[in-house]
């Protein structure tokens, strides 16, 4: 199964991509990690990457495309995965299709998960991730037990400079102009599953699973062996 999460900055698509990637055993493919792990490598695609992640704006397509497609024609990807923040122009959609066409695949189900910008830029400019384990926090909703310090592992928290006010208001800016007419593409297809972000985290969770049958099936049977 291939799966594509589409959401803004903050509607909680990498947080819904996790717990699914793990429901349904897919491999999670998340544009903006690799970018970031890119970087932090201070590989050559991590610094060209840097400049336009530091305004908030889309990294060219080519170099996009090319990074992803490269990613998901590993063999862990063979008979399925879960795209998290590619495809967000159309041209990355049509790749990534005829790419998949050229195997003779197509992606399953689109999910959008839906969000009002006010909320949007609330949770972005509030929110700090773990260093380490990546895990996320919100100075207001979900505070740390001990500031500055992951709950799970007890790795440092900051801050990612494009969550900063005057960035979000750009990402939104740019998902709102590149990435909305892809709901449209899915939906043309008979693809797209919208989903009420406002909703808590395993609601908005139980929500997408019921919306695929497969993971469904996959969740109550992992509950019956936990039982
Ligand atoms: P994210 O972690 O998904 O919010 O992505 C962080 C940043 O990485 C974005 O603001 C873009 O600069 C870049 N990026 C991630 N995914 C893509 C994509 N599909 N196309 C172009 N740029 C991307």
């Amino acid at each position: 199964m291939y799966i594509v999460m589409l959401g803004a900055p903050g509607a909680g698509k990498g947080t819904q991509a996790d717990i699914l990637a793990r429901e349904a055993g897919l491999p999670h493919i998340a544009s903006g990690d690799l970018f970031r792990q890119a970087l932090e490598k201070r590989t050559e695609l991590g610094l060209l990457a840097k400049t336009y992640m530091e305004r908030g704006e889309l990294v060219p397509n080519e170099i996009t495309i090319k990074l992803i497609l490269e990613r998901s024609n590993s063999p862990d990807c063979a008979s399925g995965c879960l795209f998290d923040g590619f495809p967000r122009t159309l041209e990355q959609a049509k790749a990534l299709d005829s790419a998949l066409a050229a195997q003779g695949k197509s992606i399953d189900k689109a999910i959008y998960i839906k969000v009002p910008s006010e909320e949007l830029v609330k949770r972005l400019s509030g929110r700090w991730l773990c260093r380490v384990c990546q895990a996320p926090y919100h100075i207001v909703t979900l505070p740390p037990r001990v500031p500055g310090k992951c709950d799970k592992c007890g790795g440092e928290l900051y801050q990612r400079p494009d969550d900063k006010k005057g960035t979000v208001r750009e990402r939104l800016k740019v998902f709102f102009s590149q990435t909305i007419p892809l709901i449209e593409y899915y939906r043309r297809q008979n693809k797209l599953v919208e989903v009420d972000g406002n909703l808590g985290i395993e609601e908005v969770a139980k929500e997408i699973a019921v919306s695929l049958n497969i993971v469904a099936s996959s969740i109550s049977l992992s509950r019956k062996r936990e039982n």
